[in-house]
């Protein structure tokens, strides 16, 4: 087993889990397998229970983990499906711990954090990269060199590479070369500091990743080589880039896999980078364009909503066209129609994404409003999706009040209800209908079409669902359930049959995306929005043509 410790220095933010991801691709197309563990130095046991706007979006696995958005970068990176137990946190180390106390495993000593919690992680990360199977495992420390929390995971890290060699483990340390003043000077000070920090600690890092605007300059590199202890070989410029697909090239541009390589004392086995740079270039530059809005109350934080950000990426490369995203904050729609036309007027497709509590909803069911009665092509997910049945209650079947009980508990028609199993459930932590579970489409609709399948697996998080005795109504009125669960009681797909695109979904696809192999779902609307615009375009020029007509006459 060999490791590649990803750590990080001087700010929060840089991209270390992009650097890992895209060095865990380049060893992919090197022919070896990958995995990844990420470790969260706080103590929440994990992600489910955080604000996005604090944290960014909560990644659910197959397993149902609710984790760090960096495992996806991992999952879209790699092509891998991981489990919860890749993300390791102080929270989960310390129960684990805690509950063996209880037990009395520990045989009467004292409990301190070295040896007791640093072995442990040593345990956690040992026993998932051997289950993982994989040749090489990236392991990522969140956080920054010097935090209070990370001092167990470094001790435990340190001491992982101690016995298994440095011959099976390299670090490599990800920090900021910031730039100063009018003539643009690069600096190397913040990342010395950091470097010795880390080597205080016992760590010597083996390969520096210098991030910034800008390519690091010759002498730049030379002297972090110097400082900091590392050949000029293994210190790796790795500047912004228009797209994150595109940091693999940079990083093998660079050299940085002939480093690692030879350090772990690996022989690659195969070269197979050409596919990714098709990915990569038809992400960069696509011939389309289309325009969708994303309808959502954590829009000042993108990283609340990163998988959808993505899933477009992949749809876009895949319906070669760039899909620009415009973000709009469902609240500012709550203040009549010429807001929402204001917002969503020129847009191609609309996206409501999935979320929780009251605030916004009314400004994303305008949205809904719009996109059904104008035929905008539509795609709700998860509240989304109970949002639309929402909108189609009260606009369609005219039941007035209609809501969930989620945003209303005393709605007069509570169209959308808790889940029977959840009625008696009250802890907050990884409590919902989680991870993975089938859905059967119906024959010949459009999400089977768009599927090219009746059965399909996909990611859930939700603790409401349609309620089973509004169905006959709704679906009299004209809409229909195309998706239900393995027994036929849940309801999974909607679809609106008058209409160029109206889906919703209860489960999450844009967990599933990978950039090659887009989000059926994204893919549907993206492709349905460029329809759209064609015939918007097309109007107009007829438009145009006849006023030019007119006028010669
Ligand atoms: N709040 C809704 C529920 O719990 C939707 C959840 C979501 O969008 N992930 O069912």
């Amino acid at each position: 087993m060999k490791y590649i410790i990803v750590t990080g220095g001087v700010i929060s933010g840089l991209g270390k889990g992009i650097t890992a991801s895209s060095i865990g691709r380049l060893l992919k197309c090197r022919g070896f397998s990958v995995s990844a563990i990420k470790i969260d130095p706080y103590l929440n046991c994990d992600a489910g229970t955080m604000n996005p706007f604090e944290h960014g979006e909560v990644y659910v696995l197959e397993d149902g983990g609710e984790v760090d958005l960096d495992l996806g970068n991992y999952e879209r990176f790699l092509d891998v499906s991981m489990t919860s137990a890749h993300n390791i946190t102080t929270g989960k180390v310390y129960k684990e711990v805690i509950e063996k106390e209880r037990k009395g495993a520990y045989l009467g000593s004292t409990v301190q954090i070295i040896p007791h919690v640093t072995d442990q992680i040593r345990f956690q990360i040992e026993h998932t990269a051997y289950e993982s199977l994989a040749d090489v495992v990236l392991v990522e420390l969140g956080g920054t060199v010097g935090d209070i929390e990370s001092m167990p995971f470094l001790e435990a890290l340190r001491q992982l590479r101690n016995s298994v060699g440095r011959e099976n483990c390299v670090v490599v340390h990800t920090t900021l070369i910031p730039i100063m003043g009018s003539v643009g000077e690069q600096k190397t000070k913040p990342t010395q500091h950091s470097v010795k920090e880390l080597r205080s600690l016992g760590i010597e890092p083996d390969i520096i990743v210098g991030r910034g605007t800008k390519p690091m300059e010759p002498d730049v590199r030379k002297k972090v080589s110097l400082f900091c202890n590392v050949p000029v070989e293994a210190v790796v410029s790795a500047p912004d880039v228009s797209s994150i697909y595109e940091v693999p090239l940079v990083l093998e541009q660079e050299g940085l896999p002939r480093v690692l390589l030879r350090q772990l004392g690996l022989e690659p086995r195969a070269d197979e980078l050409d596919a990714w740079k098709k990915v990569v270039s038809r992400i960069v530059s696509p011939k389309g364009h289309t325009r969708i809005a994303i309808v959502g109350k954590y829009v000042d934080l993108r990283d609340s909503y990163l998988s959808h950000i993505e899933a477009f990426a992949h749809a876009g490369a895949e319906a070669d066209a760039k899909v620009e995203i415009r973000w709009v904050e469902a609240e500012h729609l709550e203040s009549g129609s010429a807001s929402v036309r204001k917002a969503l007027g020129d847009v191609d497709g609309i996206l409501i994404p999935g979320g929780f509590g009251e605030r916004g909803t009314q400004g994303k069911i305008a949205a809904i409003g719009l996109a059904r009665t104008e035929k905008v092509p539509l795609l709700g997910i998860c509240l989304g999706f109970q949002l639309s049945v929402i909108e189609f209650s009260r606009g369609v079947l005219g039941l007035e009040g209609a809501s969930s009980t989620e945003l209303d508990a005393a709605t007069p028609h509570p169209v959308i209800d808790l889940l029977p199993e959840q009625r008696a459930i009250s802890a907050m932590g990884g409590t919902m209908r989680l991870g993975s579970h089938p859905v059967l489409l119906s024959e010949g609709c459009l999400a089977a079409r768009l599927y090219k399948s009746a059965a399909i697996d996909e990611r859930h998080r939700h603790r409401y669902e349609v309620n089973p005795a509004y169905i006959e109504r709704l679906e009299a009125a004209g809409m229909r359930f195309t998706g239900r669960s393995k027994d036929a009681r849940r309801m999974e797909v909607l679809e609106l049959s008058d209409h160029p695109f109206f889906v919703g979904c209860q489960f999450h696809p844009e967990f599933k995306s990978r950039p090659t192999n887009a989000s059926r779902l994204h893919l549907g609307l993206v492709e349905a929005a460029l329809m759209c615009r064609r015939a918007k375009v097309g109007e107009k020029s007829a438009r145009r043509a006849r006023t030019r007509a007119k006028s010669r006459t």
